[in-house]
């Protein structure tokens, strides 16, 4: 009998993509690759470290797969584990610990584990594994690394510089994918707007999203995150133009006050942020725009944090995710004092927090009576109930008899129900 091996992944999309990849060469070394949660011989923790939290959660994730399986073998990848060879003396659960920087230590690992295994014939398409690993989106990640130095940021060290999956293979995953199902696909990157950038290319990133919409026709794409400057004129017309493109972005803010970005290595003011959002706003009439903001950071004083305040709950952005700032060990500001105290770096957290739920409930009160086009990720019961992903990334549960997972499916909708919108098949598919 095969060996069975399952991924389990903390952090962002990109972490996502790298765990499709890591299920593939696990299903090369001749394993059998079932969703997280079922019974495996092998667990692989795609781990992330882009705030302590993060870091914590990896370890405490070892800690859970080990109490209830304690008979698989154990191994750490990922952003932690490139970052933190020093915590393995906290994680004696780990059987082996992997970082991003060993791609063939990898491969070869899983070979050895497998070894009482045959290996594969045929290397899985991209979304054939995204559906063993439980997902009906395909998260493309169509670049890898960074050459920014933002002063908080571990994730150059972890990754190294910028490279980018070709035009051709991206088609061809876009492509084989479609064959296979997939009805969205998340294009993912570390920074995914200086995407082509390693090969000299200008605008790569609308490049690309053009091509893959001209060689597919029925799956359509999401924009992971994109920097605020990396937000090109091509960019906008295709959100603003084409169907098949999600009207959703990410656009880290991380400050509204220049003098903030500017200690934080950001390369924009306060006004050249609002600038782009508000021509994406008014070219792509109800985008959602969502944003990182960290809270707290050295040398954030009140007046700064105001203007934060001004700028993340000032109406364009629909959605936010709120970090207080935690020094990480390796990055510049790192060697500054953290000055902002714990318990007015928790009230700037909470008053954002408090901003990101006004700006929500606004946004999906909305969203009432409009049909969204959802893609179905999974069946709740047996009465015809579906949750998904609307075009605008929100949460959507909605009534479609006959529906199949993984379709897109036009939904009326109906009602609000805390973060999520429920509704019903509009028909006309
Ligand atoms: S752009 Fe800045 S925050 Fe984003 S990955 Fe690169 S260094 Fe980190």
């Amino acid at each position: 009998m095969r060996r069975r091996l399952a991924v389990v992944t903390v952090g962002c999309k990109a972490n996502f993509a790298d765990s499709a990849g890591i299920a593939s060469r696990a299903m090369r070394a001749g394993f059998d690759v079932v969703p997280a949660g079922n019974p495996a011989d092998v667990l692989v923790i795609n781990s992330c470290t882009v705030t302590h939290r993060a870091d914590r959660d990896s370890r405490a994730l070892a800690r859970r797969l080990r109490r209830g399986n304690p008979r698989a073998v154990l191994v750490m990848t990922g952003c932690y584990a490139q970052t933190s060879p020093d915590d393995r003396s906290l994680l004696p659960e780990v059987d082996h610990w992997i970082g991003t920087g060993e791609p063939e230590a990898l491969s070869g690992l899983l070979r050895a584990l497998a070894a009482d295994s045959p290996p594969r014939m045929e290397t899985p398409s991209g979304f054939a594994v995204d559906r063993l690993l439980g997902r009906t989106r395909m998260f493309l990640k169509i670049q890898d690394g960074c050459d920014a130095a933002c002063a908080y940021c571990i994730v150059p060290k972890a990754r190294g510089g910028i490279r980018s999956l070709s035009v051709a293979d991206a088609v061809e995953s876009a492509r084989r994918a479609e064959e296979d199902g997939a009805r969205e696909i998340v294009l993912t990157g570390i920074h995914a707007g200086r995407y082509g950038t390693d090969r000299g290319d200008r605008d790569g990133l609308a490049a690309l999203l053009e091509t893959l919409l001209s060689e597919t026709s029925l799956c359509r794409f999401r924009l992971g995150s994109v920097e605020p400057l990396e937000i090109t004129p091509k960019l906008v017309a295709l959100l603003a133009g084409r169907q098949r493109v999600c009207p959703h972005l990410h656009v880290p803010l991380q400050s509204g006050s220049d003098r903030v970005l500017q200690r934080m290595r950001r390369p924009y003011t306060a006004d050249r942020y609002r600038e782009r959002l508000q021509r994406v706003s008014s070219e792509v009439p109800g985008i959602r725009l969502g944003a990182d903001v960290i809270a707290g950071f050295p040398g954030e004083t009140a007046a700064d944090f105001e203007e934060t305040m001004k700028l993340a709950g000032g109406g364009l952005l629909s959605c936010l995710h709120v970090f207080p700032y935690s020094a990480r060990a390796g990055t510049e500001s790192a060697g500054w004092r953290d000055d902002v105290p714990a318990a007015e770096k928790k009230r700037r957290v909470a008053m954002l927090r408090d901003a990101d739920e006004t700006l929500r409930e606004k946004y999906l009160a909305g969203q009432m009576g409009r049909t969204l086009s959802v893609v179905a990720e999974s069946a709740r019961g047996e009465d015809g109930w579906f949750r998904g992903t609307s075009e605008n990334y929100v949460d959507v549960a909605f009534r479609s008899p006959g529906c199949r997972v993984g379709e897109l499916v036009p939904v009326r909708i109906l009602a609000v129900r805390g973060r999520t919108l429920t509704g019903e098949d509009a028909g006309g598919r």
